[in-house]
């Protein structure tokens, strides 16, 4: 199933030419993660994504996840990407699709918490099929219930979808924005989007 899932992924790729991974290893016994990479490609976005079977399902985020719940940060549907892909930070080379610098922002797990209107806990999967999922983030930088709700697209009519991530509020405001991308560090390195492109994407 995952083969043909990255098949849109692999194919914008050449994996000669970029560090990327292909997607090939066999994904067992991880469940549940989920990473937010920093990608200063063209344009300067973070790319979310949430381990959802044997794939990574992937939103671009231009302005990235927000802890306050007063934002409604706009989530654009991406191909789904290998498993591996969390773990990726460097550089990918320029002419390539997405060339440009990625760091790990954050990641760790997250709980599924989607339910209907009824309160039932409803298969995630299908959720995002649906375009409502909520969940609860473990990660060293973001925690707390989060919802991704599709509001455009998605009804087969080719329309590009749009989806918004909004932090759940349930109490006080105590979420930060989200921090100066340029700025920010790699949750597993330590290290800037700048440090990462000098080294060339070498660990
Ligand atoms: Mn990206």
């Amino acid at each position: 199933m995952g083969e043909e899932r990255l098949g849109e992924y692999r194919g914008k790729r050449d994996f000669a030419r970029t560090r990327e991974p292909s997607g090939q290893q066999a994904a067992a016994g991880r469940e549940h993660r989920f990473v937010v990479q920093i990608h200063d490609a063209r344009r300067m976005h973070f790319d979310f994504r949430l381990q959802v079977g044997d794939v990574l399902k992937s939103w671009s985020i231009p302005k990235g996840p927000s802890g306050d719940p007063h934002d409604k940060r706009l989530a654009v549907p991406t191909e789904d990407h290998p498993l591996e892909y969390e773990d990726f930070e460097g550089v990918i080379p320029e002419g390539e699709y997405g060339g440009g610098t990625v760091i790990v922002w954050d990641h760790g797990t997250y709980e599924p918490l989607s339910h209907d209107r009824r309160g039932r806990p409803v298969d995630f999967a299908e959720s995002l099929e649906r375009g409502h999922a909520t969940f609860r983030l473990h990660g060293s930088k973001l925690h707390g219930e989060y919802a991704l709700t599709r509001f455009r697209g998605g009804r087969g009519d080719g329309e590009e979808e749009a989806w918004l991530l909004v932090k759940k509020g349930g109490g006080r405001a105590n979420g930060h924005g989200t921090p100066d991308p340029r700025r920010a560090r790699s949750v597993r390195t330590g290290r800037t989007l700048a440090q990462v492109a000098a080294e060339g994407g070498e660990e």
